[in-house]
């Protein structure tokens, strides 16, 4: 992971971070950023993407508060849903980015932050599982992947996303 995203998790205070001991009492230290679900299954977990990496417009990661990473996040997971790329974090169907969709296929990107810190996306009809779903699920017991790359150089960005807190 980038250096400037690790240090802009550790100070939003989303790293988690876990201490085992072996039988030896050799102490290992562990950390999990934040990561995105494209998927319900285990290997479906990626390490949190980079808005410099992806070529983000909106205003620079130092400036940036957790609703604009929010706001970022919500560009990169609508790229996912588009190359075909995301898959409801509890059912597993496929999800589109189209506009007009029945019902039952509206989505929602949700931000956890609890124990496991990350996003993922879920139908509106799912929501009420989800928490079912992800019970057990331990982010030390996860290996994200590498997530992939969109470029949204080309974001059409709102206001907010522009304006720089001065
Ligand atoms: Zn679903």
């Amino acid at each position: 992971m980038e250096d400037e995203l690790r240090v802009w998790f550790e100070a939003q205070g989303l790293m988690r971070y876990a201490v085992s001991a072996d039988e030896r009492g050799d102490i290992t230290e562990m950390e999990r950023a934040p990561m995105v679900a494209l998927g319900p299954g285990d290997d479906d977990y990626y390490r949190a993407p980079s808005p410099v990496s992806s070529g983000y417009p909106g205003k620079p990661l130092p400036q940036m508060h957790l609703d604009d990473f929010n706001r970022f996040m919500f560009h990169w997971l609508e790229a996912a849903a588009h190359a075909g790329d995301a898959r409801c974090a509890n059912c597993g169907r496929q999800l589109s980015d189209e506009v007009d969709l029945p019902t039952n296929d509206r989505w929602d990107a949700l931000f956890l932050e609890k124990e496991l810190v990350g996003w993922m996306l879920v139908h509106f009809d799912c929501k009420r599982w989800l928490a079912k779903k992800l019970k057990g699920v331990e982010p030390f017991d996860l290996t994200p992947r590498e997530a992939p790359l969109y470029d949204l150089s080309g974001a059409a960005l709102t206001a907010a996303e522009r304006e720089t807190h001065a």
